[in-house]
Parts: C-alpha cells; sequence; structure tokens
C-alpha cells in the first residue's frame, strides 16, 4: 500500500475521550503513514471516587503521555477544569489556533448530542473554532487554515441523534487500540463504574458485523455532508 500522508486531528473533552472514541481510528492511520495530533480539553480530573483531583490529574497526565505514545500521536493538554470547560472567545481562539498550527486534513470531535456538559461545550468550541481558522479576514499569528474533513466518532455518552455514516475497518489495529484503553485505569476499572473495556471492545465486534469486518469503529458525518452531488448514479456509470 502506498503510504499516506495527511494528518489527523482529534479533539477530546477529557483525558480518555480521545482514547475511547478515536484511538483505533489513530492508530489505523498512523500505522498507514499518516500523522496525529491530540487534544485533551480537560484531565477529566474529577472523576476519581477517592483521589483529590490535583493527584489524580497527575496520573491522568502521565496516562495521555503513555497512550499518546501507543498511538504515535502528538499530545496536547489544554488547562481547563474538568466539569468547568468554559465556553469562551478565549477558548475558541485558543483551539483555532491549534487548528491552524497543526493544520489538520481530517478533525474528529464529539458530537453534540451528549449527556455530558464538556462534550457539549467541546463540540460547539471546535465548530467555531473550524469556522474562525479557515477565515482570512481572521488575523492571528498563523494564516488562516480550512479543515475539509470533519467526523464525529462514536462515544457512549454522545449517542443522541449519533448516526453511523462511515464503517472503518480496525481489524489489524485492534490489539494495539485495547492497549491504549487499559494505558489508563479509567478504562480498565475501578474509577467509573461504566465498562469502558468490555463495552468498546463489544463496540468494535458489534461495527465490525454490522461493516462487514472482524472489528471496526464508526463515525458520523456532519449533517451538511450527507448531500452528495454527481451527474450519474454511481452504480450505473460503472455497470459493464
Ligand atoms: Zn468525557
Amino acid at each position: 500500500m502506498i503510504p499516506l500522508k495527511g494528518h489527523l486531528l482529534v479533539i477530546g473533552a477529557h483525558a480518555g475521550d480521545v482514547e475511547n472514541m478515536a484511538g483505533a481510528v489513530v492508530l489505523k492511520h498512523v500505522r498507514a503513514g499518516c500523522t496525529a495530533t491530540v487534544v485533551h480539553m480537560t484531565l477529566g480530573e474529577a472523576g476519581h471516587p477517592t483521589l483529590a483531583p490535583a493527584v489524580y490529574a497527575e496520573q491522568r497526565r502521565q496516562e495521555i503521555e503513555a497512550s499518546g505514545r501507543l498511538m504515535g500521536a502528538k499530545v496536547l493538554a489544554l488547562p481547563y477544569r474538568d466539569g468547568l470547560l468554559p465556553k469562551t472567545e478565549e477558548v475558541i481562539w485558543q483551539v483555532c489556533d491549534i487548528i491552524r498550527q497543526e493544520k489538520p486534513d481530517v478533525l474528529l470531535t464529539h458530537w453534540k448530542g451528549s449527556i455530558h456538559k464538556d462534550h457539549i461545550a467541546t463540540h460547539e468550541l471546535v465548530q467555531e473554532a473550524i469556522f474562525f481558522a479557515a477565515l482570512p479576514a481572521i488575523e492571528r499569528t498563523l494564516p488562516a487554515h480550512r479543515v475539509r474533513h470533519v467526523y464525529y466518532p462514536e462515544n457512549w455518552e454522545d449517542m443522541e441523534g449519533w448516526r453511523a455514516d462511515v464503517y472503518l475497518d480496525a481489524g489489524d489495529i485492534w490489539e494495539e487500540y485495547l492497549a491504549v484503553l487499559r494505558s489508563h485505569a479509567l478504562m480498565r476499572g475501578g474509577v467509573s463504574s461504566f465498562r469502558y473495556l468490555d463495552y468498546y471492545d463489544a463496540l468494535g465486534t458489534t461495527r465490525g458485523c454490522l461493516g462487514g469486518f472482524r472489528k471496526a469503529v464508526a463515525l458520523m458525518a456532519p449533517p451538511g455532508s450527507w448531500v452528495q452531488r454527481m451527474e450519474f448514479l454511481p452504480a450505473l456509470l460503472s455497470a459493464a
């Protein structure tokens, strides 16, 4: 296969979101030659039943570094507090600047139909940042960059109105993906009552069944991209 060379940017609300919703997508494309940057808007430091947020934050920082190494991705962590991600212009400019700096061909982030306010905030902040990053009239240190393709990966907390538009074969990197998940205590169990590893491993099987692969991940395309423009129906163009 010819090596790929695009750049993938994934933006998640909490440490671990990038990994569980997009770890397989990152691995798949990095192994094929792409580069990737992952951004954690917060460290998800408020979710531990016994550890103080400051202590858990340090653990989470080590976990995102470890999972970033396993995925072969550059890791950025923003300084916002778990549960308190602010929807302000300052944050939008910060994400806008990251987009202009990283120049992704494809960006993945949360779908807006979420049960978690930080996930909804991330969706909204990123949508606005994509818009401003592409406008030459918005003068920042770096020149404008237009993100051509956005997808919303599958996340158990973001399922309201989400739909599977793309099935991506993840069979060849699935064990590496599980290793990425296991590099976070949250996924291994004992921190949350949610069975992350069981859920995402079983989801890979379910999406694989539906997509015709051993293991697969599904992505949602933005509603505006559902329209296809063509002169003839492809099946009739290719019919012998
Ligand atoms: Zn989250």
